[in-house]
């Protein structure tokens, strides 16, 4: 294959994010001109793991480059339930707060569900509430989860087909595989959701035109599990000494495939962008 043929079967995350964030400065700017309001992003992290550390990190650079207003509140890793479920009521109530994201995971004595349905559904930047949710499984695309929403514009953007195609997922839950499926079922493709407990993962790769792998293990999917010409999103992250490696065998499945993320710079990139969406539509409707 060509260095320029293998250049073409790459979605370029880093290319689309700056897509979605030159729209997203756009509409911040609209906003402010037109309205007087800048939409704010509350961020909550609780504790101070080094990965959530750095992802909170990025959203707010991510913030910064498209003028979103972001304050970052910080619990320490002993804070109870009831100051964290505390904090989020005052920030539901806080005007200039459009937006909230709460940095999962929380320490083991938390209960995350619960926080994140305290979160106002009107300001749920991450699409986790269970209304949203609800909504999402009836059609009704609102604040979804930020992942699964960056691999259906890159769908778009990419001009892939889903209606009638077979879409096989492989990790169902609560925040990439399950709202991805749903994403996709509403755009009336056949969807199988594959997980750890399915027998024979490769006879549903097999005959998938999309996969969306999000099942944190390095190079889970191998060339001869994929069919020629096939799309495929690698979500999955594994970091190990030397470098940062997604699900797919990314080199050999290259060969095969018509459309391939990479990891880094696939799918990472596109999540960050998408909840700066979301913060501007939580901003567009609260105003
Ligand atoms: P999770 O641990 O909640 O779910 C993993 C899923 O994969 C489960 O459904 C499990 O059944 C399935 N699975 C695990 N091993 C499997 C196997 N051998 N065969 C088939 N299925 C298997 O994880 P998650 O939160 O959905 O995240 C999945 C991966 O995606 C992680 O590596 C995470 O770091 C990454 N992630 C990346 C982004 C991003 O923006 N790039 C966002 C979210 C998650």
């Amino acid at each position: 294959m060509s260095d320029e043929s293998y250049e073409l079967r790459i979605i370029d995350g880093k290319v689309l994010a700056q897509q979605v964030e030159e729209e997203v400065r756009s509409g911040v700017e609209d906003l402010e001109s037109n309205r007087g309001v800048i939409p704010g992003l509350a961020t909550i992290l609780v504790g101070d793991d080094p990965a959530s550390k750095m992802y909170v990190r990025l959203k707010h650079r991510a913030c910064e480059r498209v003028g979103i207003r972001a304050e970052d509140y910080l619990l320490p890793a002993e804070a109870t339930q009831e100051e964290l479920l505390s904090l989020i009521d005052t920030l539901n109530k806080t005007r200039d707060v459009h937006a909230i994201l709460l940095q999962l995971p929380l320490p083991k004595h938390f209960s995350p569900q619960e926080a994140m349905e305290a979160i106002s559904p009107a300001k749920d930047a991450d699409g986790f509430h269970p209304y949203n949710m609800g909504k999402l499984m009836i059609g009704d695309e609102g604040l979804v989860p930020c992942t699964p929403h960056g691999v259906i514009r890159a769908l778009e953007e990419y001009n892939v087909p889903v209606k009638g195609k077979n879409a096989v997922i492989i990790g169902h839950s609560n925040v990439v595989g399950k709202p991805m499926a749903a994403m996709l079922l509403n755009r009336n493709a056949t969807v199988s959701v594959c997980h750890i407990f399915t027998d024979d993962l490769k006879k549903y790769t097999l005959g998938a035109d999309i996969i969306v792998v999000a099942a944190g293990v390095k190079h889970l999917i191998k060339a001869d599990m994929v069919k020629e010409g096939a799309v495929i999103f690698d979500v999955g992250i594994t970091k190990e000494e030397g470098g940062v490696y997604g699900d797919v065998d990314f080199e050999n499945v290259i060969k095969k495939a018509s459309l391939v993320t990479p990891v880094p710079g696939g799918v990472g990139p596109m999540t960050i962008a998408m909840l700066m969406k979301h913060v501007l539509m939580c901003a567009e409707k609260n105003l």
